[in-house]
């Protein structure tokens, strides 16, 4: 039987590769990355654009956890990652200045990429070092699952109904997995595009209906990179590129522009909502020195061409109920 879905969680291997290529060419720092990455692919440099694409991606995000850490105030909080791939956000978390204050790290994709990470994760002693005991460490469903007391790792298809996808998050013990009294960020990293507007509205109501109801913290925020655009002439180049792997794209006609990303999560039940491109983030948000540092790593010839790409991709930030909207200078 074809398998439909292996080029779309195959593009967790090029963001894994992208970060791995930003790191060796001094862009990032992460120790984590080249454990995630199959060995085949350890050598593979992106090329400059990508490497800035990927250093600004990940350094926008990594700027608004930090804001949405210090907006919790001294609470704990919970992240909850969709379509995590290999991202390595949750070490980088555990070993940095915000590790006490994280309750819960869950990390949701398909069960094909679950089992290699879980299988990544136990083979690492600096992966399986920053769960905790071994004692307190659990692989479930087949290798699929891992549980520790901050960082689990769930397979789901986030386009089921999240009534059945989402049960592992309340169904754990005597408590759910996922309190719902506590603040909580969902992180969506370039992974909505994936997913028909349909299921990924059903996805983010249920959280805002975990959050929102009685006795819930009402303390939610959400993370998102995405691909918009994708209707104008560079966004159908880009689309095309994808298609020719194999990869659908249901969501992409959900972001015509940059402020539907905001109306839809508005619609949603957030009440407020903000996103930047990420060409907005580079040129308002990463200062002079930072930019000449990155500007002698490597040399740049497709300036403009570095400038669409920057122009087709956006960070959005959103708070559903009082979590304080990220301001200006929380960014960057
Ligand atoms: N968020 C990671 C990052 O940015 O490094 C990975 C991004 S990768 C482009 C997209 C990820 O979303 C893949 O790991 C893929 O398997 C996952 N994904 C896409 N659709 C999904 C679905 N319906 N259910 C679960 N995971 C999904």
């Amino acid at each position: 039987m074809a398998d439909n879905d292996a080029p779309i969680r195959a593009t967790d291997n090029d963001a894994a590769i992208a970060r791995l290529s930003a790191v060796q060419k001094g862009y990032l720092v992460d120790p984590y990355i080249a454990t995630l990455v199959p060995r085949a692919h350890l050598q593979q440099p992106r090329p400059p654009l990508i490497n800035i694409g990927t250093y600004l991606r990940s350094r926008g995000i990594d700027d608004l956890l930090d804001a949405w850490f210090r907006l919790a105030g001294g609470r704990k909080v919970q992240i909850v990652s969709l379509g995590a791939g290999s991202d390595t956000r949750f070490w980088r978390l555990a070993s940095g200045t915000h590790a006490e204050q994280l309750h819960k790290y869950i990390e949701l994709d398909f069960a094909e990429n679950t089992s290699r990470k879980a299988m990544s994760i136990r083979k690492s002693k600096v992966l399986s070092a920053a769960l905790g005991s071994p004692d307190a460490v659990s692989v479930g469903g087949g290798g699929t699952t891992l549980r520790s007391p901050v960082y689990n790792l769930l397979p789901v298809d986030l386009r089921t109904p999240p009534v059945v996808s989402l049960e592992p998050l309340l169904a754990s013990g005597d408590e759910p997995l996922l309190s719902p009294s506590l603040p909580t960020l969902l992180l969506f990293e370039c992974v909505l595009a994936y997913m028909a507007p349909s299921a990924s509205n059903a996805l983010v109501q249920w959280f805002v209906d975990y959050f929102g109801s009685p006795g819930s913290s009402g303390l939610l925020g959400a993370v998102v990179y995405e691909m918009f655009k994708l209707g104008d002439a560079f966004g159908r180049v880009m689309l095309n590129n994808l298609k020719s792997r194999g990869v659908s794209l249901p969501g992409a006609e959900a972001y015509p522009d940059i402020a539907s990303l905001s109306r839809r999560f508005l619609d949603l039940g957030f009440t407020a909502a903000q996103a930047l491109t990420l060409r907005e983030i580079r040129s308002r948000y990463v200062g002079p020195q930072e930019l000449r540092r990155l500007s002698r790593l490597e040399m740049l010839d497709e300036v403009e061409e570095l400038e669409l790409v920057l122009d087709h991709y956006c960070h959005f930030v959103g708070r559903s109920d009082v979590w304080g909207l990220v301001t200006k200078d929380q960014v960057g």
